[in-house]
């Protein structure tokens, strides 16, 4: 037996055994094990495209790490919902990604800001998913982190509004930081998924209001509805996904 057929092995029975006794499993699939399983692992390998939308509000560029569909969709949820906080790692290798694409070989003169979650969500689940996101690519990709934008009063819950509802829903929301000084970074806006850009949009709106460059927008993965991105669908069947 070679020593990596010995180190597999020997990875395997500590995943059983974790699942064993403490009920482990892989937050993409279910399967018992330590972690992230190899299967889904290859889900996290980022598949970078720019997202474009029929009647897309005024954004800049675009640009996603992957598509939200199983096992990315369970991944992101898990991190955003259940407190995977580890998974924020392995999830900001496709923002990072989507950075790269946005500003290459800019990175020193970049700044990334994330979407500000709302207070409530964000007590509700005592963990800032965007921001640890954004912490977590900004490492990656050796760039700070700022948080210029934040909620100025709640959005409401976006689930069951189509796109016109989540727009005027989330218009005059956020505030931005003013630019400080004659020093003006380019900003990357983080966030996890991307649905109708309504969410996106406000916080755009509200940086450059502050007198901030946006260079672009970079998510972890954009949602799909029936095999199809938006490219092709409605804007109003993403019940259960913010943004
Ligand atoms: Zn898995």
């Amino acid at each position: 037996m070679s020593t990596n057929e010995r180190g597999r092995m020997l990875a395997e029975c500590v995943s059983a055994a974790t699942h064993l006794f403490l009920g482990a499993a892989c937050p993409g699939c279910g399967r018992a094990g330590l972690g992230v399983c190899i299967a889904c692992r290859a889900a996290l390998e980022p598949a970078v495209h720019r997202v474009e939308r029929p009647r897309w509000p005024q954004l800049p560029p675009v640009v996603a790490g992957g598509v939200y569909k199983p096992p990315l969709s369970h991944l992101v949820v898990a991190h955003k919902e259940r407190g995977c906080w580890q998974l924020a790692w392995p999830l900001s290798g496709l923002v990072a990604a989507g950075v790269r694409v946005i500003a290459p070989g800019e990175t020193p003169g970049i700044v990334l800001v994330p979407v500000p979650s709302g207070a409530q969500a964000v007590r509700q689940r005592g963990y800032d998913h965007c921001l640890a996101l954004t912490q977590a690519a900004g490492r990656r990709l050796g760039v700070p982190v700022r948080r210029f934008v934040r909620r100025s009063r709640a959005a409401g819950d976006q689930a069951d509004r189509d796109r016109a509802g989540r727009l005027a829903a989330q218009q005059d929301t956020m505030v931005a930081d003013a630019v400080a000084g004659r020093a003006r970074a380019r900003i990357v806006l983080v966030d996890d998924i991307v649905t109708t850009g309504a969410t996106c949009a406000e916080a755009v709106r509200a940086l450059r209001a502050a007198g901030h460059e946006v260079a672009g927008i970079a998510v972890a993965c954009e949602t799909v509805v029936r095999g199809r991105t938006h490219r092709t669908s409605r804007f109003g069947d993403f019940s259960g996904v913010d943004g």
